[in-house]
């Protein structure tokens, strides 16, 4: 039994009482659970577990009310969590956190920790999306920055946080993070014991600024689904880890491509530096400047510069490296001077013209379809008349802002970079699609067929003549589109233009914006460089 397990059964074996803090819940549905009457006495019930638990109460979905485990699908266990984080709010309360278990098949349970009152604004809140080649030491680097403690280079620190791919999956990361940490006026604050749950409820209570970490590229077969988490979820910054004895590899060149190719400004931590000596640290670092002067980037070495030149010139542009080891500790406090000083990064595209590129969709009954996604730009209110299109023939359709919900609470507006449900009217849930764009009813839209990009091909094993035809994602877009490079052929490594012409349907896209591409083992970023309106 994994000491991950035991938080599962403990809480199965608590069971649920009259008068305690666990709830079973099978499975919650929008439909079901959100209907009027339904909604308030379950709110009603889960603020009644809340004080029971003293402020906190357990709820385990995929669970039978006798105890037994039935297990759900991926998709009807986010719906369950979307649910039930709308009845928390109801109850004026929040999901701290949630863990999830595979059960035979792709059925799954998880236990979800709600605290009393609201979330932290996300001003204070600021998300480290990790990356590195595996064993390079991703999960160690955070163990230690958010436990504080040392690791012994066999592991130990790391099985405080091992990833459950199924949360990556579950396109929660965001806010269900893996590892988080806090500061308050006095410095860090750290969780005691990762393994008990009310540790980490403390250190998001105490701390007056949140770091939480997501992992984004560090597990190859999630990496589609990685991919639309990194392009699609607000991630203030990037941490890619390098170990000090490996090097830079052919993973962490990709992983690099794809931090940089979305513009988050990234650190680079080489690791493991007790491992080696010096000369090769000095070697190491030198082979990921060069990594980093062909992305068009400055790297800025920490042990040159210092840790208040690099924090100050951190940027898209600006890329800081640092040496560090969970061993001995060195560089660890440089880390924690960037987390605790690091600004939220700024959404300049707040005062322009609202868009957002659709993420997901569902239907709720009394309230109808609702879009949600990352607010690209701009603002929205309650009310708003936009265009929501394409439609597969290209043309937008006129809709009206029901409502909107942010973090699961209901919000009269919102602005760029929230990630936000848009209750609609005027459109049926079936006839929305990822991909679509919600945009001003004044704005005059054209969606295109084909464009031009600039690409680079990150892998491939062998060459990408015309026609090849992979999976491109761009903003909430994943369509399969044909390539045409102009002079016949990209190689590996090579940069070059390209025409792409998405297979189905048109998209609205625009200048300037990036993409991911793959095709089973080949995989590559691009930037749109002009659209074909005619083609
Ligand atoms: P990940 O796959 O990138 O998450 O890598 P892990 O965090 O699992 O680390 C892989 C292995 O390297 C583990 O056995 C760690 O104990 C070890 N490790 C990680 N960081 C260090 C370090 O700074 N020094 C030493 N000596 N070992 C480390
Ligand atoms: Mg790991």
């Amino acid at each position: 039994m994994s000491p991950d397990r035991a938080v599962l059964e403990r809480a199965i074996d608590e069971g649920e009482r009259e008068g305690g803090r666990v709830e079973f819940k099978e499975r919650l549905t929008k439909d079901l659970h959100l209907s009027e009457g339904r909604l308030e006495s379950l709110a009603a019930q889960l603020r009644h577990r809340v004080l029971s638990g003293d402020g906190t109460a357990t709820y385990v979905i995929g669970i039978t009310d006798d105890g037994g485990i039935a297990g759900i699908s991926p998709d009807a266990f986010s719906e369950s969590m979307d649910v039930l984080s709308i009845l928390a709010d109801e109850a004026d309360a929040h999901i701290e956190d949630a863990q999830t278990w595979g059960v035979d098949g792709d059925g799954l349970v998880g236990v979800a920790t709600i605290s009393e009152g609201s979330v932290m604004t996300d001003d204070e809140h600021i998300v480290v999306g990790t990356a590195g080649h595996v064993d390079h030491g991703k999960s160690t680097l955070v163990g230690s920055l958010v436990t504080g403690q040392r690791d012994d280079g066999q592991g130990g620190t790391r099985s405080y946080l091992d990833v459950k791919p199924h949360e990556i999956e579950r396109g929660l990361s965001a806010d269900l993070s893996y590892g988080v940490y806090g500061f308050d006026e006095d410095g860090p604050v750290r969780m005691d014991n990762p393994h008990r749950k009310g540790d980490r409820a403390s250190v998001v209570e105490e701390a007056d600024r949140l770091v939480s970490f997501v992992d984004t590229v560090g597990h190859e077969p999630w990496l589609r689904t990685t991919i639309r988490g990194l392009v699609g979820q607000k991630i203030d910054y990037g941490l890619l880890t390098v170990a000090a004895d490996d090097g830079p590899t052919q993973t962490t060149r990709e992983h690099l491509g794809i931090l940089l190719a979305t513009d988050l400004p990234t650190i680079v931590a080489i690791t493991k530096v007790d491992l080696v000596e010096d000369d090769r640290v000095a070697t190491v670092e030198r082979e990921v400047e060069r990594l980093l002067r062909e992305a068009d980037r400055t790297p800025l070495s920490v042990a040159r510069h210092g840790a208040e030149a690099a924090r100050e010139e951190i940027s898209e542009t600006v890329v800081p490296i640092v040496a560090t080891s969970a061993v001995t500790g060195q560089g660890l406090e440089t880390l924690d001077d960037f987390f605790e000083n690091l600004p939220k990064t700024e959404d300049p595209r707040r005062s322009e013209p609202f868009q957002m590129y659709v993420d997901r969709t569902y239907s709720v009954t009394g309230v109808g379809a609702v879009a949600s996604g990352t607010i690209r730009s701009g603002e929205l209110e309650a009310g708003d008349e936009l265009l929501l299109g394409p439609m597969p023939d290209g043309r937008f359709r006129d809709v009206e802002v029901r409502s909107i919900e942010m973090h699961y609470h209901r919000v009269d507006k919102a602005s760029a970079g929230r990630i936000v449900g848009i209750a609609l009217k005027g459109v049926d849930e079936e006839e929305i699609e990822r991909g679509m764009v919600l945009l001003p009813r004044t704005a005059d839209p054209s969606p295109v067929r084909e464009f031009e990009a600039e690409v680079m091909v990150l892998n491939h094993p062998t060459r990408i003549g015309s026609g090849y035809e992979p999976v491109v994602h761009l903003e909430t877009i994943s369509e399969a589109a044909a390539f045409y490079p102009e002079n016949e052929q990209l190689l590996p490594g090579d940069t070059g233009t390209a025409t792409v012409r998405f297979k189905f349907r048109p998209y609205l896209i625009e200048e300037g914006q990036r993409f991911v591409f793959r095709e089973g083992q080949s995989k590559g970023v691009g930037t749109v460089t002009s659209l074909d309106p005619d083609a």
